[in-house]
C-alpha cells in the first residue's frame, strides 16, 4: 500500500496546480493537489491514500462543464490519461470502447472514419467519454443514453471496478447515477456500419448547426442552465431581455442566451455571480427555477447552494 508521502515524493502527485488551463472557461484558482493517472491501478492507489488523510476528491474530464472558484479547489482533483485517451473499434460486434479520457469528437470521428454510425452527436461536445457518461451529454437529437451500452467505473470508496449496463446508469436528462464516489474507466457504445460519406455530411452538418447558432470562440461551458420542462432555458432569458446582461467579467451572450461567457482574466466568481443573478430574475419575472447544468467546484460567495456551489461538483 503506497502512502501519500511516498506518492508526492514520487511525483504522482503534484502540488498547488492551476485549474484554469484545464477547464473551457479557463479561470479559477488551482487544485491543491493534482493526479493524472495513466491506470486504473494508479488512479485507486492515489485515491486510497488521499482518502486514508481525509483528502476530497474531484474527478475532471476535459473541464467542459465545471467552474472552478478562484480560491481553487482544496482538496486532490484527478484526471485521467494515457492509454485511457484510447478508442477501441469492435466492427464485427459493432461496438466502440473508449477510454474515459477520450475527446468526444475523437470519438466521433474514429467510429465516422470506419464507416460506423451513431456517435455523430459527440463531433461537436467538447468533454471526455467520462463526462459524458456522469452527464449523459446529448446534442441534435441524440444523447449519451441511446448509445451507452456499459461502463467501467472504480467506486472511490471501496476501490473495486465494476462494470455497470446502460439500465445500470440511471440516464436521465443532463444526468446519470455516476456521482462523486465514482471514477468512469472506460465506455461501450453501439453503433451501425453506414457509409463513411453520410456519416461525415452529418458531423459537418452539426458543426455548421453549432457555428450558427452559438458563440464559437469564446470561453464557456456550454448551456448553463437545464431546459425546464416544456421550455428551453436560453429562450426564457432571452424573452425577459437578458442577453448581455453582465456581471465582472462575465455575460449573458448575445449569440445564445444560455450560453455565458467569460472575458479573458475574469473572476470565476463573476460567472457564480451572473448565474446566480439571472437564476433569481428568471424566478422573479417568469416564476420559473432554472437548475444549473454547469458544475462548480470550490468554494463561492453566495448562495447558489442548489448548484452544487459547495465544494464537490
Ligand atoms: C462550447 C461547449 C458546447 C457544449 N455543448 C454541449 C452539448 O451540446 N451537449 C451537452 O450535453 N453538453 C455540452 N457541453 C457541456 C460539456 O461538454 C458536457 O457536459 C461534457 O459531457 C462534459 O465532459 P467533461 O469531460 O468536460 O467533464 P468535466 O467538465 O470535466 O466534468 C463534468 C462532471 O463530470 C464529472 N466527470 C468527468 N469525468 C469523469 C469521470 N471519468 N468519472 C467520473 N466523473 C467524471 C466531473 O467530476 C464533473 O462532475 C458543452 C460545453 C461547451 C464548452
Amino acid at each position: 500500500m503506497t502512502s501519500w508521502d511516498e506518492l508526492r515524493a514520487g511525483g504522482y502527485v503534484t502540488a498547488g496546480v492551476a485549474m484554469g488551463s484545464l477547464t473551457t472557461y479557463k479561470l479559477g484558482g488551482p487544485a491543491r493537489w493534482f493526479c493524472e493517472a495513466s491506470s486504473a491501478a494508479a488512479a485507486a492507489d492515489v485515491i486510497r491514500a488521499a482518502s486514508r488523510k481525509g483528502i476530497d476528491i474531484l474527478v475532471l474530464g476535459r473541464g467542459s462543464n465545471l467552474v472552478f472558484s478562484d480560491a481553487g479547489y482544496d482538496g486532490l482533483v484527478i484526471r485521467l490519461s494515457g492509454r485511457f485517451k484510447e478508442v477501441r473499434i469492435d466492427r464485427e460486434a459493432e461496438t466502440v470502447s473508449a477510454g474515459a479520457a477520450a475527446p468526444l469528437p475523437v470519438l466521433a470521428r474514429r467510429a465516422g472514419r470506419a464507416a460506423l454510425g451513431g456517435l455523430e452527436f459527440y463531433v461537436g461536445i467538447p468533454g471526455s467519454v467520462g463526462g459524458a457518461v456522469t452527464m449523459n451529454a446529448g446534442f441534435y437529437g441524440a444523447e449519451t443514453a441511446d448509445v451507452a451500452i456499459s461502463a467501467s467505473i472504480l467506486d472511490m470508496r471501496s476501490g473495486e471496478i465494476v462494470e455497470r449496463d446502460a439500465s445500470d446508469l440511471e440516464f436521465g436528462y443532463r444526468r446519470s447515477s455516476v456521482g462523486g464516489d465514482d471514477l468512469v474507466l472506460e465506455a461501450s457504445f453501439a453503433v451501425e456500419p453506414g457509409e463513411a460519406g453520410r456519416i461525415s455530411a452529418r458531423m459537418r452538418e452539426a458543426t455548421r448547426w453549432r457555428r450558427e447558432n452559438q458563440p464559437g470562440g469564446t470561453l464557456n461551458a456550454g448551456s448553463v442552465f437545464r431546459n425546464p420542462p416544456g421550455d428551453a432555458a436560453g429562450r426564457l432569458i432571452d424573452s425577459l431581455g437578458l442577453k448581455g446582461l453582465r456581471r465582472g467579467g462575465a455575460r449573458v451572450s448575445t449569440r445564445h442566451a444560455n450560453f455565458f461567457v467569460a472575458d479573458p482574466g475574469a473572476a470565476a466568481q463573476d460567472v457564480y455571480d451572473l448565474v446566480h443573478e439571472v437564476r433569481r430574475l428568471v424566478r422573479e419575472r417568469a416564476g420559473v427555477l432554472l437548475e444549473p447544468e454547469v458544475r462548480f467546484a470550490g468554494r463561492f460567495r453566495g448562495v447558489l447552494d442548489e448548484a452544487r456551489g459547495g465544494q464537490r461538483a
